[in-house]
């Protein structure tokens, strides 16, 4: 089992300090929700994980199975098992989804260990069969004139061939209807297992109505201030954030 261990992460953003000593642990076989107001800092954790130049971890660590990942270059912690969702570039011309995807799988692998054609394209069809998705998706340029829902769609099939250890994705559910993000959701609890971890961001709750979190972690001005079980989310959805605000101290 591989653990991703976030320990005392401090973030600035132009030499604004944005997280403030952030701890958190995942192993494989569970998944974490982060939740919290907009602007607190959530994406700023994705990005600093995934080693975003713009976001510079001036104190703390990241460990994979006590590997330092922040010593790693952005595609190492890719190879090694890392994944954040929205980690491409948006569009690419000229890159068929398909080509994109099998590139991806065998900058994992060893060379001479790259993925058969025949092998990959089994893998492909079966995926996007479940994710309900056009099967001319494959041949499309890379994220060119996809909608909204099929990016996202995209990101979901993008996890299922990699199979990363562990899953980052933020914000996977804003701007779904409630189909695709049912299809998004089943992706995910398809993944699930003793072989994939995940650190699911969300400002909604809605999401968590189709994926149930083992741990749920709330962060307020670049801190996990509160974390707690799945129920944590369901009295979020209830009464918003102020009584944890009441409950810590926490000023406007
Ligand atoms: P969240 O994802 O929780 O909404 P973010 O991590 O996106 O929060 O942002 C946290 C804080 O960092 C906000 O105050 C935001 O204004 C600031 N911030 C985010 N990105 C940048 C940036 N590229 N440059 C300057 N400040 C930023
Ligand atoms: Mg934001
Ligand atoms: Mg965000």
């Amino acid at each position: 089992t591989s653990v991703l261990e976030i320990k005392n992460l401090h973030v600035e953003i132009d030499g604004k300090e944005i997280l403030k000593g952030v701890d958190l642990t995942i192993k494989q076989g569970e998944i974490h929700a982060v939740m919290g107001p907009n602007g607190t800092g959530k994406s700023t954790l994705a990005q600093a994980i995934m080693g975003h130049p713009r976001y510079e971890v001036t104190k703390g660590e990241v460990l994979l199975d006590g590997e330092d990942v922040l010593e790693m270059e952005v595609d190492e912690r890719a190879q090694a098992g890392l994944f954040l969702g929205m980690q491409y570039p948006s569009e690419i011309s000229g890159v068929t989804n398909s080509d994109f995807l099998r590139s991806a799988i065998n900058a994992q692998r060893e060379e001479g260990d790259e993925i058969k054609l025949m092998q990959f394209i089994k893998k492909l069809d079966k995926n996007m069969e479940f994710l309900e998705m056009d099967l001319d998706m494959s041949t499309r340029y890379l994220n060119e004139g996809f909608s909204g829902g099929e990016k996202k769609r995209n990101e979901i099939l993008q996890l299922m061939m990699l199979e990363p250890k562990f899953g980052i994705l933020d914000e996977i559910d804003s701007g779904l209807d409630i189909d695709a993000l049912k299809v998004v959701s089943k992706g995910i609890n398809e993944l699930r297992g003793d072989d994939f971890g995940s650190l699911i961001i969300t400002h909604y709750q809605r999401l968590l109505n189709y994926i149930t979190p083992d741990y749920v972690h709330v962060m307020m001005k670049g801190r996990v201030v509160k974390s707690g079980g799945k129920e944590l989310a369901e009295r979020l959805e209830a009464e918003g954030y102020d009584w944890i605000k009441e409950e810590l101290g926490i000023e406007d």
